[in-house]
């Protein structure tokens, strides 16, 4: 699986991740925020995330 060096990612359980080096192999993600404002990295996600089945 190609991995794109511009998207750092250690989720090895999503689907798009690289598996063999900590990266996600899809060409765009889309982050997205949990609450009105976000104050916290917690409040911040991958949008991009679907579970490897
Ligand atoms: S889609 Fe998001 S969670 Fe999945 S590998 Fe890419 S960056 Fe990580």
């Amino acid at each position: 699986m190609k991995s794109n060096k511009n998207i750092g990612c250690t989720v090895n359980e999503c689907k798009y991740h690289a598996k063999n080096e900590s990266f996600c192999s899809l060409d765009h993600i889309n982050v997205v925020k949990h609450m009105d404002k976000a104050k916290t990295p917690e409040a911040t996600d991958c949008g991009s995330f679907e579970v490897e089945k």
